[in-house]
Order: C-alpha cells, then sequence, then structure tokens
C-alpha cells in the first residue's frame, strides 16, 4: 500500500474510533445563562449613573456622540465586569473587507513604577483604536503617507467576553473618514431607510419616529470529521473538494432531512448552542439539511446590525466548537459539486417604534394599505434594482450556486404566492383612471381588508425563488453562507430607502395638487404594481423555461462575479449610494476592486491546488495502479499461450489504454491551465484580470476534475491516495 493511501486509511480510523466529546450543559435553564458574557442593558442599568445611561441611550438610538467623561465611565463599568468574568485582554472587534472578522488583543494590565501594576482601560481605549492597517484591503483608499487606519465603538451593539477577552464591537475607518469595513456602510443603510420609511410611515401614523430594519438569519453548514478535512488538502485550502466522485447515494433519498441527528452532532450541537446562548445570541432551531452531513441553525430575529454582529460572531463559535468535537464546520457554499450548496437566508423586514411589523398584515383597512405600501415598494425596489441585489452577493463560492443549476438562480425575481398575486393584479384592475367615487373606494378598501384572511391560508412556499414573501418579511435566500450579510443587507437598505423617498415625494406631489391622500396613495400603488410585474415570478426558479421567460422579460442572469461587480461601479449604483450617504464612489470603487481581487485570488488558489493534486496524488496513483495491471499482463503472456493470453488480459489492456489517455488529458491540461494562470498574472487591470481568470483559468477546474473523477473509479481502493467523497459524507 503507498503511504497516500495509509494515510487516507489512518483517516478513516480515526474517525470510527472517535468518541464524541460530551460537554455537559449547565445544569441551569437556558434564560438563566443567556447573554451572561454580554455587557447588556441589564448590566449597564447595574453599572452606570443615570446620565451615562441616558446618553448611552441616545447614541444608540440617535446617533449622537459619547462625551468622554461618560465614555470614561462606561469604561470602568465596561473593565471592572469585565475582569470579574475573568477577562484579562480587551480588542476593537471589526470587520475589514476580508469579509471576516478581526481584532487586536490589548491587556488590561499596564506596569507601573517601582514594580507596581494595575488594570487599566479608560473612555479613549474604548471609543478610539489605531490597529496595524496596514495588513487589512483597503482598495486604494489608504495611501501609504496617510496609512493609517482607526477602530471606533460602536455602542448599538454591546461588547461581550469571547475566552478571556472583552470585545469591543467597532467600525473601521482610514484616518480620512472613509469606511474600510462592512459594519459603516450597514450602519448609514440603516439611517437611510430609517428616514425614508418614517416618512412614508406618517402618512399612516403621526406616531412614528423610528423604523429599524430587522435581519433574520438562516445559516447552512457541511460538518465534517477533522481526520478526514485533513487528509483533503483542496478541503483545506479552498473550502471544497476539488476531486471527488459522488458517493452511489447522495441526497436522492432526502432521508437525511427527515432523519435523526446524529448523536456526535447532536453534542456538537448542544455545545455551539450554549457558547451562543452566553453570548446573547437566540438561536432558537436547528436540524438537518438535504445533503448528507448539512446542518441549519438560525436565531430569533434582531435589529439588523446587531443580528449581523451575531452571525459572524456565531461563524466563529461553530469554527471553534466544531474543532473540540473533532469535526470541521464548512461554510463554502458548494462544498461537494453533485450536492446541495450551502446559503445563509436573510430573512428581512421593518419595524416601527410603535411595534408594528411594517411587512405583516395589519388588522384593519389601514394598516393593511400601510403594508400594502411598504410591500409594493419592496418589489419595486427589486424590479428596478436587481442587478444590484445580484451584485451584493456576488463571490466565487456563491457563483457555484448562482448559475448553476440549483438554489436560487442568478435570476433574481420576487415570489408573493397566489393570494397575494390575486390581490395585487385586483388592485391593479380596480383602481380607476380619473376621480375615484366613494363606492370605488368603499370596494378597494373592503379588498385589502381582506388581506389577512388571505395570508392565513396562504400555504403555497416556493423554495426555488431568490426573493420570498414569507407571510411578514422578505426572505432574500440567494445570500452565501459565508458572506458577511452586511453587503446585501446594505443593498437592499439602500434601493429599498430609495424607493421609498421617490414613492414620499409623488405622493407629496400628488396632496399638493389636492388629490385626497388615500387615493394618492392607492394610484400611486397602482402604478408601481404594473412598473415591477415582471420582477414577480411564481414558478420553478431552477427550470430551464424561466431563463427563457426571464430574457423575454429583460431580467438580467449574470452567471458569474468578475461580471456581476460591475454593476456596482455603474452611475445608477455610484448615485444611490452617494445620494444616501452610504458610500461614496471612491468607497464603492475600493470595494469592487477587493471584492475582484478576492474572487481572483479564490480561483487562483483552487487552480493551483487543483493543478498539484493532480500531479502529485492523482496521476502518481493512477500510474501506479497502471504498472500493477502492466505486470499483470507481462505475466499472462509468460504463461499462457498467445491467443488465450490476448484473451486473458483484453479487459487490462483496455484499463491500461484508458489510464493513460486520462492522464494524457490530465497533464495537458494542467500545463494550460498554468499557461492560462501566467497570462491573467501580467494583466494589471483587476476587472480583466478577474475576467480572465473566470474565462481562463477556471474552466481547466472542471476539465481536470472530470478525468480525475474517471480514474477514481477505476483505480484500486487500496492505492486511492484521499479520502473519497462516500467517507467524508457517510462516516461519523
Ligand atoms: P424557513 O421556513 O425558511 O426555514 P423559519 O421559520 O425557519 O423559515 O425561519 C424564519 C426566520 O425568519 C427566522 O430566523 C426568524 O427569526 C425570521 N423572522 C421572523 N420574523 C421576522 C421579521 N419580522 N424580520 C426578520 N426576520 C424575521
Ligand atoms: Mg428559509
Amino acid at each position: 500500500m503507498n503511504t497516500m493511501a495509509t494515510f487516507r486509511f489512518k483517516a478513516l480510523e480515526d474517525v470510527l474510533d472517535r468518541r464524541a466529546v460530551h460537554q455537559e450543559t449547565p445544569s441551569e435553564k437556558i434564560s438563566d445563562y443567556f447573554g451572561k458574557r454580554v455587557f447588556n442593558m441589564t448590566r449597564m442599568r447595574e453599572h452606570l449613573s443615570d446620565q451615562a445611561l441616558k446618553a448611552l441611550n441616545d447614541a444608540m438610538n440617535m446617533g449622537s456622540r459619547i462625551p468622554r467623561a461618560l465614555a470614561d465611565q462606561v469604561a470602568l463599568a465596561m473593565k471592572d465586569w469585565a475582569i470579574a468574568n475573568g477577562a484579562t485582554h480587551y480588542t476593537h472587534w471589526f470587520q475589514p473587507l476580508t469579509g471576516s472578522t478581526a481584532e487586536k488583543h490589548d491587556s488590561f494590565f499596564t506596569p507601573l513604577d517601582h514594580g507596581m501594576s494595575m488594570e487599566r482601560f479608560s473612555g479613549s481605549n474604548l471609543v478610539q483604536q489605531e490597529p496595524d492597517a496596514s495588513s487589512f484591503p483597503n482598495g486604494g483608499i489608504r495611501n501609504t503617507f496617510e496609512a493609517r487606519g482607526y477602530t471606533a465603538w460602536d455602542p448599538s451593539s454591546p461588547a461581550f467576553i469571547m475566552g478571556k477577552t472583552l470585545c469591543v464591537p467597532t467600525i473601521f475607518i482610514a484616518y480620512t473618514g472613509e469606511a474600510l469595513d462592512n459594519k459603516m456602510p450597514l450602519l448609514k443603510s440603516v439611517h437611510a431607510i430609517d428616514n425614508a420609511a418614517v416618512r412614508v410611515c406618517r402618512y399612516f401614523d403621526k406616531n412614528v419616529s423610528k423604523v429599524i430594519t430587522t435581519l433574520g438569519w438562516e445559516q447552512e453548514y457541511f460538518l465534517i470529521d477533522s481526520a478526514l478535512y485533513n487528509a483533503r488538502p483542496d478541503i483545506q485550502f479552498t473550502g471544497r473538494a476539488l476531486f471527488g466522485h459522488n458517493p452511489a447515494k447522495g441526497q436522492q433519498l432526502d432521508d437525511h432531512y427527515f432523519g435523526t441527528i446524529p448523536e456526535r452532532v447532536h453534542a456538537f450541537m448542544r455545545d455551539f448552542e450554549m457558547e451562543s446562548h452566553l453570548l446573547g445570541i437566540p438561536v432558537t432551531t436547528r436540524h438537518n439539511e438535504v445533503a448528507p452531513n448539512q446542518f441549519e441553525a438560525a436565531p430569533i430575529f434582531e435589529e439588523v446590525n446587531l443580528s449581523n454582529d451575531h452571525n459572524l460572531l456565531f461563524m466563529d463559535i461553530l469554527e471553534k466548537v466544531a474543532r473540540k468535537h473533532n469535526f470541521r464546520v464548512l461554510l463554502h457554499e458548494k462544498p461537494f459539486a453533485g450536492l446541495n450548496g450551502s446559503g445563509k437566508h436573510n430573512n428581512w423586514s421593518l419595524a416601527t417604534n410603535t411595534g408594528v411589523n411594517l411587512l405583516a398584515p395589519g388588522k384593519n383597512p389601514k394598516s393593511n394599505l400601510q403594508f400594502l405600501t411598504f410591500f409594493i415598494n419592496t418589489i419595486k425596489a427589486i424590479a428596478d434594482n436587481a442587478d444590484v441585489l445580484r451584485a451584493t452577493i456576488a463571490t466565487a463560492g456563491n457563483d457555484h450556486r448562482l448559475g448553476a443549476n440549483e438554489a436560487p438562480p442568478a435570476i433574481i425575481s420576487v415570489f408573493i404566492g397566489s393570494q397575494l398575486t390575486r390581490l395585487l393584479d385586483d388592485l391593479e384592475k380596480s383602481i380607476k383612471a380619473g376621480k375615484m367615487t366613494p363606492d370605488d373606494k368603499t370596494q378597494l378598501k373592503l379588498n385589502i381588508g381582506k388581506i389577512p384572511e388571505l395570508l392565513l391560508d396562504n400555504t403555497d412556499r416556493n423554495r426555488t425563488s431568490p426573493f420570498a414573501f414569507t407571510g411578514n418579511k422578505f426572505e432574500f435566500r440567494a445570500v452565501g453562507s459565508n458572506s458577511n450579510c452586511s453587503g446585501p443587507m446594505t443593498g437592499l437598505n439602500a434601493i429599498v430607502a430609495k424607493q421609498l423617498d421617490i414613492f414620499a415625494d409623488d405622493i407629496d406631489a400628488a396632496i399638493k395638487k389636492g388629490v385626497k391622500k388615500d387615493e394618492a396613495i392607492l394610484k400611486e400603488l397602482q402604478k408601481l404594481i404594473t412598473a415591477s410585474k415582471h420582477i414577480r415570478f411564481e414558478g420553478n426558479g431552477y427550470g430551464e423555461e424561466w431563463v427563457k421567460e426571464a430574457k423575454k422579460r429583460g431580467l438580467s442572469n449574470i452567471k458569474d462575479t468578475p461580471r456581476s461587480l460591475l454593476t456596482l461601479k455603474s452611475d445608477k449604483v455610484k448615485k444611490l449610494y452617494q445620494e444616501l450617504d452610504i458610500l461614496t464612489e471612491r468607497e464603492l470603487e475600493a470595494r469592487v476592486e477587493i471584492e475582484l481581487e478576492k474572487y481572483q485570488m479564490q480561483i487562483q488558489i483552487e487552480s493551483r491546488m487543483c493543478g498539484e493534486l493532480a500531479t502529485n496524488y492523482i496521476m502518481p496513483a493512477a500510474l501506479k495502479y497502471q504498472k500493477v495491471l502492466t505486470d499483470n499482463v507481462k505475466g499472462i503472456m509468460e504463461v499462457l499461450p498467445k491467443a488465450a493470453a490476448h484473451k486473458s488480459a483484453k479487459v487490462q489492456i483496455e484499463l491500461i489504454s484508458e489510464i493513460s489517455e486520462r492522464v494524457e488529458v490530465i497533464k495537458t491540461s494542467v500545463d494550460k491551465m498554468i499557461e492560462e494562470r501566467k497570462n491573467a498574472n501580467k494583466i494589471e487591470n483587476p476587472e480583466n484580470k478577474a475576467a480572465a481568470y473566470c474565462d481562463n483559468v477556471k474552466p481547466y477546474l472542471d476539465i481536470i476534475r472530470y478525468q480525475a473523477d474517471k480514474l477514481e473509479l477505476i483505480v484500486d481502493d487500496q492505492m486511492w491516495p484521499m479520502p473519497k467523497l462516500r467517507e467524508i459524507l457517510f462516516t461519523r
């Protein structure tokens, strides 16, 4: 047996040897320890003066500045609480444009003169830090002479303790004030949609003074044993299997989805849930997903900035806890070709300070008209900006889902269900041109009043839609499992804010002209229904039919990241983000550049890894097996008479040629792929470079894999150097 194959079998043995690490969950109720490691409102009330509490509240709700003296007070309270809970260090926790989170730890401990020391954490430590910014991507925003970047406290997301470190959520900006992170634009988009939505709410209720965005994410992931993970350099380095024939049994029986959760996985889930609860992440559901070894977790929804921080923390927790249980979590969008990919459904809605969910139908015609207003304006925003939304979820990983024949398609459309479709169609027809009579209005109000009943039996759910209305929220399902939700949420907030502003401008203008408010709203909604009809689709989003139909409707269908990102450089998007004060042109361009670079680097790594494994693992294994075959043939030729020998060696000889042919394609393809990489690397322009990687390098990954997977089917199992997909997916 060759050593690589031995390594594979050793890994498999390790898995079978595993004893699940049983972490005892505390005997307390979850509510007893929920949020124990968070410096939340309850803790603040215990530790802060009324004045400091009020200043903090104002900062959280209105974005006002916190005076330095009060920051000192908050810092002191935070430090005392953190030290009492075992923290020794603090860090500003931020979200650089790498997509993940970053932290730089400093000690509370400060040496003093004469061998004395103390624990220190001042208001200025809390409010601002200067991490070594040069190691984070900036897209050309920071010139070297002012290469400084700052992190600044975001009081709207509470500090928490991870391990022995107090983590303070912060934004990350350049010396010039430009955003270098994902949090700052999200916060600005929250502000923009707050302004626009409050304007519109006031047509219905003068008490509304604030509208928040809510996000409830559902996180899908794969879980595999760490021994098998370590024996698969492709999964280690790229997050996905670049090779591997599909197991004989995949997900066709759906038995995983409905099956019980394996005990080892269960122990892992209990453990990560406890960690999440300690950090105040309200995780409530867990279940198996469609593919083998695929799972999902979801919390209760929260305000979007907090919810997104929680998602980032949650991904971190998943990975840490998985390691403790000898598992590895795969957050890649498509770790296994031929099986379902993983997404992160973003359930999105808007809620008022008066406690109303603006995307939930109300109890009377007036609140239902408000619901319809937000509902229809959202659809119109998507209709006008489907390409923008698509661009916010464009990554190398997500390209394997979008645009490959599976959930969800790259064509952004909106699903609302048959009942609401009928209602919108009726509304469109029944709102009369010219002045409306009282009878017309009564009839309309009756129709609108029926919505809650309609929705109760609205059971038709369409799982193939990238953007679906699900009763009291929209669900954006095309977000990648690995993504920071802030990109898509910022984009969605921006396009809806813009649409709500346009709507309010039109209503104000009509009212000025003497049109009654209700009538103005109805007429405007009718226009929006007509103008956004083409984005609504109730059928199968994965079918070929839809691709043709969508094309006829003029909907965009951008299948790859480099092309999709270009949308963000269009004048439309620049103007949108600039007007709403979310991102300047320069900030936006910097982001596109960084995303293009990330894409290109991801494909580069995949391509290198593919070439290496093909050359150093797969070809040698195939050639070794070929030698076994040629020895066999030679032996037959020696012992049997010529005619009989030829007959006996026929199959072996065919296999020998097949191996030679496949090895040849692999070798020449690897050489050509390397050549294409060299060509692409010479390109300076980031757009063209990413496009070259996409068009000229990436296709070789599939060509090489195809041949290697065929070899896997013929080479002696004992000689195969890497764990096979059936082992990775079914051994636990
Ligand atoms: P699915 O059928 O898609 O699996 P679930 O019911 O499991 O849906 O998940 C629904 C998700 O929607 C949960 O994460 C929940 O917190 C979230 N959600 C519910 N209401 C809202 C809302 N008003 N705003 C945002 N998210 C919401
Ligand atoms: Mg969902």
